[in-house]
Parts: C-alpha cells; structure tokens; sequence
C-alpha cells in the first residue's frame, strides 16, 4: 500500500459545505487504496480572528499564549472532517500536532520541526484508518505547544510526507497551480506545469503565497514531490520537483512582486571592520528582517549602508537605531518608502548571461527608477516605487516570454 499526503488550506476547509467537499476528496484517495493522511488548516481567516482577539487582550502578547490560542484553530477542522468523514462512511481519526508526534524546538510562533514519532499515526493506519492531523502546531520535547509560523500546514504536510515515506505529497488550495505570476494582477499570467525546487523556494520566500516556503525546502531537501493543485476543480495542479526541464526555453519561470517595502540608509559610519556586522547584529537581535543590503564608501572614508525591511517594520527599525546611534556612530538615518520588490526567478538563468541586462533595459523603457538590486544565481530582484510596480511587473512579464503560450507536451519522451 502506498502513503500519500494531502493537505487543505483555510480556504479549501472555510465553512462546512467546503469540509464536506474536501472530505469528498479524502474519500476518493482512501478509495484509490492509498493509506491517507490529511493535514487541515483552521477554518478560512479564523487563524486571523484568533490573532485579532489576542491584540485585543494585549499590544504585545505572550508568545507562549499565543501558541496556546493559535493552535486551537486547526483543531475545530481536524474533527469536523473526521465527524465528516463518517458520514461518507469513512473510518478516520483526528489527531493534533502533538498526537501526531510532530516535535518541534523550544521557539514559540516560529518554530522548527525537529523530529516526528510516526508509530501512532502508523498504527491508525495499519488498522486502515485515514488519520486527519492538524497542521501548524507540534510540542516541544518539554510538552510546551508551538506553532510553525504563518502558513505553517504546508510544512507540516510535507514533513509528515518525508517521515512516512510517502509517494507525494498534495496541497489543495483556492488557486488551480502555481502561476508566473499573481494572476489576481497580472492578467496574463498563466499556470506553470511544473516548476523546479529551487525555483519554487525562491518564489516562496519573495511571497509567493500558494506554499510555505519552509515546506519547499523540506520537500527539497527529502526529493519529495509536491503537488500544489485546487480543491474545487478536478484539473491537473502544478507539480513542484527536481527538474523542470520540460518548460524549457523559459529563461524566467516566474515573477514575484510585493509593495509594503522601505528603505533605510544608515550614514557616515566609520569605516571599520566590524561596522557592519554591529548594524546587522543590533537590527537582527531586535528581530528586524533585513533584506537587500547596499554599502557604498564615501569620499572621506566613511560607510553609508542602505537596506531594506517591510514599511511594517519601520518604526521599530528607527527606534533601535536611535537607540545604538552612540554604539553605530553614525550620523544620520534617512529612509524611503512606498517602494515594492520585483523579482524574476529561473533556473535558466544560471545559463544565460544577460538576464540583469534585459530587466534593467525593460524597466527603463517604462521609466522605472531602481533604488535597490540583488541577484542570486536564479532570481534577480529590483526595489522600484511602489506606484511603478505593476506596471514594472507587466511588461517584465511579457518580455520574458511567460504571457504566451510556450509550454512543450510534460511528456517527451
Ligand atoms: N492556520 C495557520 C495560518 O493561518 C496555518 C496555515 O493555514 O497554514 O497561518
Ligand atoms: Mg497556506
């Protein structure tokens, strides 16, 4: 018997009609003769309304409490889709996080799974039960409940995948697959047959919402293939994988954006060999995120370095420097915000020089400033303004080649 691994995002499980529905396609696996194991998300926004209360009860909540009140919304999912199960005849059995023996280090809200004791989920399956586990919690060696950070379920249901052994591991979600782009703004953006790990965990991580970018990694890291597809429509999803090579010719397989981002440059410090490493330790022990960094030498030797954060993240970040201005020695904080992030993604890229060239080439004909650039092997990003970034997004869209229809047959051979 083989094992596979679904699992269904808030909006797949929202209301009741919708768990019903996602119960369906349990019923179809468990029918095919796979042993089934099912990770839910809470029921649509109720992970927000949950976070909503607590910053009701404080501006800064205890994280341990947090965990306590977050982890409750996946648990009303894991038994109403068993209770439904039941009704289509389905034996099935709800397990949390912990039940499912999903270990995580002591870090609360953001947590790490570090180990996964399979035998009670192995045993519900041995006695052919499809067992439903609730995503984005586990416990801590101490019994202490954590969570998985944000959109936590995809890790979960991949780590469950790798522990178990299982063939693939499937995420139905609200959208048909992963898209060149948001296709909620790019109007031309179209779904992608497949896409590489390392494409995929570089479009996770630039916000790409549709999987944790956590999950990617592990699916990686175990060669665990991920299919990401929707849990209304019965079409073929997209399947995340080693090689996807059969979208060849596609320099760039995708494009991600996000706007919210700000720019902070940090003048006149001494040019020292531990200047940096002070800034960046200070900002990251206040847990401020950093993402591009610049650092440019001023005529009379001093250093100004310019980064940027999430606007959110913004007056916490001026606070701390104000705070370690005698400790930094600089002399002034300036920043810029409304300003978006645009990136193109592509294993091809490693293979074809030129790729920065043509974006920059793209987004000068359409008049757009870059204030910031990073570049890994596969991805490079701009910092543009904000008003410019939709704009920026289409015509890279279209140069790249993704708005058409160039897809080859998935099979070849
Ligand atoms: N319910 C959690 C969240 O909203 C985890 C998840 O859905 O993946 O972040
Ligand atoms: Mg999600």
């Amino acid at each position: 018997m083989t094992t596979i691994v679904q699992k269904f995002g808030g909006t797949s499980v929202a209301d009741a009609a919708k768990i019903k529905r996602a119960a369906q396609r349990v019923k179809q696996a468990k029918d095919e003769g796979h042993g089934v194991i099912t990770v839910v998300s809470a029921m649509g926004k109720s992970t927000d309304s949950l976070v909503d209360l607590a910053f009701q009860m404080s501006e800064e909540p205890d994280k341990r409490e947090m965990d306590m009140l977050m982890s409750t919304g996946e648990q009303v999912t894991i038994s109403l889709m068993v209770m439904a199960l039941k009704e289509l005849g389905i034996e099935a059995v709800s397990l949390t996080g912990w039940q499912a023996g999903i270990r995580t280090e002591p870090v609360h809200q953001n947590a790490r799974i570090t180990d996964i004791e399979t035998s009670n989920i192995e045993r519900y399956l041995d006695e052919g039960k499809v067992v439903i586990v609730a995503g984005f919690q586990g416990m801590t060696e101490e019994g202490e409940i954590t969570t998985l950070g944000r959109g936590g379920s995809d890790t979960t249901a991949v780590a469950l995948a790798s522990a178990l052994q299982a063939e693939n591991c499937t995420i139905f979600t609200d959208v048909a697959g992963v898209f060149t782009s948001d296709p909620r703004v790019v109007n031309k953006a179209r779904q992608l047959k497949s896409v590489s790990y390392d494409e995929m965990l570089e479009l996770a991580n630039l916000g790409a919402g549709v999987l944790h970018p956590r999950a990617v990694e592990f699916a990686k890291n175990y060669a665990i293939p991920l299919i990401v597809r929707s849990s209304m429509e019965e079409q073929e999803g997209t399947v995340v994988e080693e090689e996807a090579s059969m979208e060849q010719n596609l320099i760039v397989r995708g494009l991600a954006f996000e706007s919210g981002v700000t720019k902070v440059t940090v003048e006149g410090m001494q040019n020292e060999v531990n200047t940096l490493t002070n800034l960046f330790s200070t900002l990251a022990q206040s847990g401020i995120n950093v993402d591009i960094i610049i650092q440019q030498l001023t005529e009379d030797d001093r250093v100004n370095v310019s980064f940027s954060i999430h606007t959110q993240a913004l007056r916490e970040t001026l606070n701390v420097l104000e705070n370690n201005k005698n400790k930094l020695n600089y002399t002034k904080v300036r920043h810029l915000d409304q300003l978006a992030k645009v990136s193109i993604v592509g294993s091809g890229m490693v293979s074809n020089p030129g790729v920065a060239a043509d974006m920059f080439q793209v987004l000068s004909e359409q008049e757009v400033r870059v204030q910031m650039v990073s570049t890994s092997e596969i991805k490079v990003s701009v910092v543009v303004e904000e008003e410019k970034m939709t704009n920026a997004v289409e015509a890279l869209h279209t140069f790249f080649e993704l708005d058409e229809k160039v897809e080859v047959q998935a099979n070849m051979a």
